[in-house]
C-alpha cells in the first residue's frame, strides 16, 4: 500500500491544486491551513468546519504526522525537560526554561547530530535524520501550551540549541521559523528567536543572503584554532578565519549583532590568554558573549572552571568593553542543561 503524504509537508500551491482537482472551493485551502497550523489539528476529524465527506477525502489521500509528548521531567529549579516522540518513534528533547522575566524553550532540529563536539552528549548519538519544519513547529507549539499550563504564560523566547546542528537542516529550520512567525502560525516576532550554530560558515553566509531577521548565536568555545579543533572537530574543516569572514559578511548584510556561546572548561579555554584571543576575535563585528558554566556530563573528562578563574575571564573581557553575560546552567539535575541532551528519558 502506498504511504500517505503528510499534508503539512506539501506546499500551499499543491494543496490548492488538490482542492481544485477535487472541485473544492478555494476558501477551503485557507480553512485547512488554519486547522493545520493555528489550531494544530492532529487528525482530519478535528476539522469540524469541513463536511464529513471532505474530511474523509483528505484522510484518504493524506496523513498528519504530529509530534507528541513522550515524557517530561521537572528540575528543582523549575526547568522542564520533555522527550518528544515523532511519528516514526524517534525521540528528541525540548526544554522549557523559566526565569523571572521570560520563559525560553530550547528545541531540537535533528534526531542526533553529525558533529560530535567533544563535550556534548548529543554528539554521541549518531545522526538519524532531520526534523521536518512541521515537527520543529510542533515542538514549539506543544511546549508553548505546556508553558501556559505550567507557568501561566506563553513562551517569550525560542532557541534552536537542542539536539542537532540547525544549519545542517537549513531549509526545514527556516521554514519552521516562517511558520512560527507568520500570522498563519503562531505570529511570534523573529527577534524572539535565536538559532545557534557550531559555525557552518557557508550557511551563515546563506543566512545573510536570505536576509533573516532572527538572532544568530555561534558556539565558539575557543578563539584559538588548535584548542577549538580539539573541542569541535568541525573547526578542522571550517577554521576560525573562515568563520570570521562569514560573521563579517553576516553583519554587513543584516546589521545584526552576533552572540557567542562560550562554555568555560577548567584549564582548557579559561585563562586570561584565552580571554585575550577571544576579545581579539570579537573585533570582527558588534557582538555579545554568553559565558556558560560547564555541566558535567557522565563519561566526559571536562570540569567546570573555578569561580576565581571565571571572574578573571569576565574582568578581562569587560575591560575591553565587551558585553558579557554569565549563564548559570539550569536543569542540571535532570540532564536538561547545555550539552546534556541525550534521550535519557526513554
Ligand atoms: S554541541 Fe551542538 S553541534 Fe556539537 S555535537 Fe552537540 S548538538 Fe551537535
Amino acid at each position: 500500500m502506498k504511504e500517505k503524504t503528510d499534508i503539512r509537508n506539501i506546499s500551499v500551491e499543491d494543496l490548492q491544486k488538490f482542492c481544485a482537482e477535487h472541485k473544492l472551493p478555494k476558501f477551503r485551502v485557507g480553512q485547512v491551513q488554519e486547522w493545520l497550523w493555528k489550531k494544530r489539528a492532529t487528525s482530519f476529524d478535528e476539522m469540524t468546519s469541513l463536511s464529513k465527506t471532505m474530511r474523509d477525502l483528505f484522510s484518504e489521500h493524506f496523513c498528519i504526522n504530529s509530534v507528541k509528548i513522550h515524557k517530561g521531567e521537572r528540575s528543582i529549579d523549575g526547568t522542564i525537560k520533555y522527550s518528544l516522540q515523532l511519528y516514526d518513534k524517534q525521540l528528541v528533547e525540548g526544554v522549557l526554561i523559566p526565569s523571572k522575566k521570560r520563559i525560553t524553550v530550547c528545541v531540537s532540529s535533528q534526531v542526533g547530530c553529525s558533529l560530535d563536539c567533544a563535550f556534548c552528549a548529543t554528539g554521541t548519538l549518531k545522526l538519524e535524520r532531520n526534523l521536518s519544519a512541521a515537527e520543529i513547529y510542533d515542538q514549539v507549539f506543544i511546549l508553548n501550551e505546556e508553558s501556559i499550563s505550567n507557568f501561566g504564560k506563553p513562551l517569550s523566547n525560542i532557541v534552536y540549541m537542542g539536539m542537532g546542528e540547525p544549519l545542517l537542516n537549513y531549509n526545514n529550520v527556516l521554514e519552521s521559523i516562517q511558520l512560527i512567525t507568520t500570522e498563519k502560525g503562531m505570529g511570534m516576532s523573529p527577534k524572539r528567536i535565536t538559532v545557534s550554530t557550531a559555525g557552518i560558515a557557508k550557511m551563515i553566509k546563506k543566512l545573510a543572503d536570505d536576509k533573516v531577521r532572527f538572532n544568530l548565536a555561534i558556539s565558539l568555545h575557543s578563539a584559538n584554532d588548535e584548542k577549538r579543533s580539539k573541542l569541535m572537530s568541525l573547526n578542522e574543516s571550517v577554521p576560525l578565519q573562515d568563520l570570521r569572514d562569514a560573521i563579517r559578511y553576516f553583519y554587513d548584510e543584516t546589521n545584526s549583532r552576533i552572540t557567542y556561546e562560550y562554555i568555560l572548561f577548567k584549564g582548557v579555554n579559561d585563562s586570561v590568554d584565552d580571554a585575550r584571543v577571544l576579545a581579539n576575535f570579537c573585533k570582527v563585528s558588534p557582538c555579545k558573549i554568553n559565558l556558560i558554566e560547564y555541566n558535567v556530563v557522565d563519561d566526559f573528562s571536562y570540569e567546570k572552571s573555578t569561580n576565581k578563574v571565571t571572574e578573571n575571564f569576565i574582568a578581562y573581557l569587560e575591560e575591553k568593553n565587551l558585553i558579557v553575560n554569565l549563564r548559570k546552567s539550569k536543569g542540571k539535575d535532570i540532564n536538561a542543561a547545555c550539552g546534556q541532551l541525550v534521550n535519557k528519558l526513554k
